[in-house]
């Protein structure tokens, strides 16, 4: 169930996707360009302020209200439910982990659209193993001078801000007390943009390297009171993102559903629309009601984020179901959108029809923010630790001994 405020800012995004987006989600895509018009659009709207905490110029409005944005921009276009979404991620690590002053100079200016930010995790080398980092960032006197590459940064070149994570205690080198996170301007001497990759989906927001060679940034802009907080920020921050991509993908699986069925009611074959065909029929309940379990997750999970911030004894909780709804709703968009494909027949294959761009869009959302494979890994670390809180069930299960014969047995234990 949603609330007033849930529907009215669900309509303020509906209103930009429907008379912004969808008009310029095809030549953006084909482009490759930045859809500088849409984020002048979603910034005049008051939208980038939906999870900035009020304190610093925003509305306080949690995750919930950022993934109903997302899901509605997705619906029209994945790429831009990306382009918007990024700047939640890239300034989650300020408000989970920058200090009073810092939140009071970069947050306000983001949460009105007249800076954007970015996150620099990952590297070449370390893309799940995210404590990997090779990057360098070393105090000297009243800097850190930042010394490395990353890698597949969305919103890169476009945005202002770069909250960058690196070593700064190369002994601990691989432990997650090594990781301090600094934010970086863009232009600063030192720090240079990649080549803009040429992707197979979410097109119009671009994703570079970035490297810095002596990059000096003042010994302010570390995100902290110390050294070493960088690897909590980053895992905090990606439990607060998750429900983002997770809308990303619902958004995305409902445009698709909603090409597909309205194709399914005009398409005609063998006398009668293709939708009266019982396995198009069913198909298309099928997607549904996959959508619609999707959906009821992903709130749920974006409700239970927004919980554990105010009781954080909830964290567990929260990180486990943002994990579930990242992984369910990206998995239910990609057969969603593939099978939209399927339902527009040859037609779903050209690309002067919009259904193979929500398959290209979706299928990023099961590898970025942590792989699906990374999202089962932290599903099932939950499930060990919660078996443990299940012994009363011990007696109704027959032990090892009482399967095998005792000749048997005894061969095992040797
Ligand atoms: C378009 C795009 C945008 C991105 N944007 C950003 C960004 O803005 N900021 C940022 O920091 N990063 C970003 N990333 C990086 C993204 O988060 C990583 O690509 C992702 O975490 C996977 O890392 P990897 O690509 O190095 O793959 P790898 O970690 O090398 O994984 C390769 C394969 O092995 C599997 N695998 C790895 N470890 C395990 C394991 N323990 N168990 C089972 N399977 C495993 C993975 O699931 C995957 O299938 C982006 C990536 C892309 C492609």
């Amino acid at each position: 169930m949603l609330d007033s405020v849930n529907f009215e800012i669900k309509e303020k995004a509906k209103h930009v996707a429907e008379n912004v987006v969808r008009p310029l989600a095809s030549e953006h895509d084909r482009k490759q360009e930045y859809p500088w018009k849409v984020k002048e659009a979603l910034a005049e709207s008051g939208l980038l302020k939906t999870w900035i905490p009020k304190e610093y110029g925003g509305n306080g409005l949690g995750s919930l209200n950022l993934c109903l944005v997302v899901e509605e921009l997705s619906r029209a276009c994945g790429g831009v439910g990306v382009m918007f979404a990024v700047n939640a991620l890239g300034s989650y690590p300020i408000i989970l982990g920058g200090r009073e002053e810092q939140k009071q100079k970069w947050l306000p200016e983001i949460a009105n659209g007249e800076r954007l930010i970015s996150f620099a995790l990952s590297e070449k080398m370390a893309g799940s193993n995210a404590s990997d980092l090779k990057t360098l960032i070393s105090k000297n006197d009243d800097e850190y001078v930042i010394n490395g590459d990353k890698k597949w940064n969305t919103n890169g070149g476009v945005a202002h801000y770069y909250s960058v994570f690196g070593v700064t205690n190369p002994s601990q080198v691989g432990k997650p007390s090594a990781i301090s996170a600094v934010v970086v301007e863009k232009g600063t001497d030192g720090f240079e943009l990649g080549k803009e990759e040429d992707k197979m989906g979410i097109r119009c927001v671009p994703v570079r390297e970035l490297y810095f060679r002596d990059c000096a940034v003042p010994k302010w802009n570390l995100l902290g009171d110390s050294e070493g907080k960088g690897f909590k920020i980053a895992m905090e921050t990606l439990d607060h993102a998750r429900p983002g991509v997770a809308a990303q993908a619902l958004g995305c699986a409902q445009g698709a559903f909603e090409y597909a069925s309205r194709f399914a009611s005009r398409r005609r074959q063998f006398g009668q629309p293709i939708q009266n065909h019982q396995s198009i029929g069913f198909l298309l309940a099928d997607m549904s009601t996959r959508i619609e379990a999707a959906r009821q997750l992903v709130y749920e999970s974006a409700r239970m984020i927004d919980a554990a911030d105010k009781d954080p004894s909830l964290k567990a909780k929260a990180n486990k179901m943002a994990a579930q709804g990242k992984l369910f709703a990206t998995d239910t968009a990609m057969w969603v959108t593939t099978e939209a494909v399927q339902i527009f027949g040859g037609y779903g294959f050209m690309k002067d029809y919009p259904v193979e761009k929500y398959m290209r869009d979706a299928k990023i959302t099961q590898i970025y923010e942590g792989t699906n494979q990374i999202q089962r890994l932290v599903v099932s670390r939950h499930v060990a630790r919660e078996a443990t809180s299940l012994k009363f069930l011990d007696s109704f299960i027959p032990t090892i001994d009482q399967w095998i014969p005792e000749e048997l047995l005894n061969e095992v234990k040797k």
